[in-house]
């Protein structure tokens, strides 16, 4: 590892703050629309007021509510705003956490624990998971011991339900459907699906962390969009990530129960702490009160009209990329999303390569596997490049035609082979590899 020390003599602050402008250069440029995913930008009047919330309350702690009342209000009220447009009654019971990951870890230590206080015996507590629900399952269940059981997904791409009811055993504490799941953009059966997690007395999680924001306010501008929510019986549970259609600072998302009973199987306790009693809601123990503040900032900011405006524009977007992907030759939309998120393959070109050729102009596409694909998520940041992305599409899939899909080269060649490498292990150690150099200081 390269050495790097703490530098003897501090830097100045205006010093410091310009070498870290000049390390930007090399970022990619969300700003420009050039990325997909990773930032949710709409617009700068948004950004700031979650920016200067944030940093109104960048020092206080949301450890301590007691402390904090302002802190108290703002995560109470954020959950019942977002509790509220997910149709929770007046029992919904939530916490703000620091992303969908966490949401999610906390969805599987209340079942197991709910699942526990069940049934004392329990070894070995299992939860069903279609296989495009997102990773942070398969990351919570090997962190607090719940065996994943996958089921697969049907030719739409949303979850098997027959299987679903074959995949429950005495050991089940746990169902999960995404609303909607982040490879495709389809929202899973979830009605049916909580019917049989209800019926065999398991708690049922709906995964909306990506459409929690945006699948309520589709439905109000008339959109079709199959029930997800509260409003399903048998739904004990619903993610929401404020960071990604919510507009919100990073580092906000919502875990939201039924009912506060269940919620009691979220929370942590420890009462012999020399150090004093220690009750924690989330994963974390200190909170930051600037992801707080940011929350309830935006969502009063954006209100009901401002969340409707953005999903309607986001949508709009959305239909003309899906248009204008399925009249290139070869190239194919996946499924039917029901938000704006989608992937798209190709039954004549090696997708990876194309995927390849985008980023050298100059456009940062998530890869999916299992089939390859190529993914996007939309905002409303992307209306300004519909045209100029449809027509690099086009250019890079009349490159590639006649080169047929294999012998391909670069990142194209790995992402192929990680994806289809027999031995999974293999697949890991290659990716632990390279995690490993990814995180040493060059
Ligand atoms: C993003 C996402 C998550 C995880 O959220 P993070 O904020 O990245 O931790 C979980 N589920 C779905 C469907 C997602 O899109």
């Amino acid at each position: 590892m390269t050495q790097k020390k703490l530098p003897e003599k501090g830097i100045k602050k205006d010093d410091v703050l310009s070498l870290m402008r000049e390390m930007r250069s090399t970022d990619a440029d969300w700003r420009n629309a050039r990325t997909w995913s990773l930032v949710y930008f709409a617009g700068d009047e948004i950004l700031e007021t979650s920016k200067q919330a944030y940093t109104m309350f960048f020092s206080e702690n949301g450890l301590n509510p007691m402390a904090f009342p302002s802190l108290k209000k703002f995560e109470t009220e954020a959950v019942a705003m977002a509790a509220s447009m997910l149709n929770g009654g007046p029992e919904a019971a939530g916490n703000l956490t620091s992303g969908g990951t966490e949401s999610i870890l906390l969805t599987v230590k209340t079942a197991r624990d709910y699942g526990r206080s069940k049934n004392p015996g329990l070894k070995e507590p299992e939860m069903v998971l279609p296989i495009t629900a997102h990773p942070s399952f398969e990351k919570a269940g090997h962190y607090f011991g719940v065996k994943p059981v996958h089921i697969p997904v049907r030719d739409d791409y949303r979850a098997d339900i027959k299987a679903a009811a074959q995949a429950i055993t005495r050991n089940t504490v746990l169902m999960v459907g995404s609303a909607a799941c982040f490879p495709y953009g389809v929202v899973d059966p979830i009605t049916e699906m909580a019917a049989i997690a209800k019926e065999n007395n398991i708690l049922f999680h709906t995964d909306a962390c990506l459409g929690g924001f945006m699948l309520p306010f589709l439905k109000k501008l008339g959109h079709k969009i199959p029930d997800f929510d509260f409003s399903v019986p048998g739904v004990t549970s619903i993610s929401a990530d404020l960071h990604k259609y919510g507009y919100g600072a990073k580092g906000t998302s919502f875990i939201i129960h039924r009912t506060g009973e269940l919620r009691k199987f979220q929370f942590y306790i420890y009462t012999d702490f020399p150090g004093g009693v220690y009750p924690s809601p989330t994963m974390t123990g200190t909170r930051p009160g600037g992801a707080m503040a940011a929350a309830w900032a935006v969502m009063h900011h954006l209100g009901e009209e401002g969340y409707l405006r953005l999903a309607q524009e986001t949508m709009s977007v959305t239909e003309q990329l899906i248009a204008g992907i399925n009249s290139i030759p070869g190239l194919k939309v996946m499924g039917k999303p029901d938000m704006t998120v989608f992937g798209f393959n190709s039954d004549r070109v090696n997708i990876y390569e194309m995927g390849d050729l985008m980023e050298a102009r100059g456009w940062q596409l998530d890869r999916l596997q299992m089939p390859p694909a190529l993914h996007v998520v939309v905002t409303p940041n992307h209306a300004k490049i519909i045209e100029p992305f449809l027509k690099d599409l086009r250019e890079t899939a009349k490159q590639l035609e006649g080169k047929g899909k294999g012998n391909v080269e670069g990142m194209a060649a790995v992402y192929g082979m990680i994806g289809t490498l027999p031995d999974r292990n293999a697949a890991k150690s290659l990716v632990l590899e390279f995690m490993d150099d990814i995180y040493k200081a060059k």
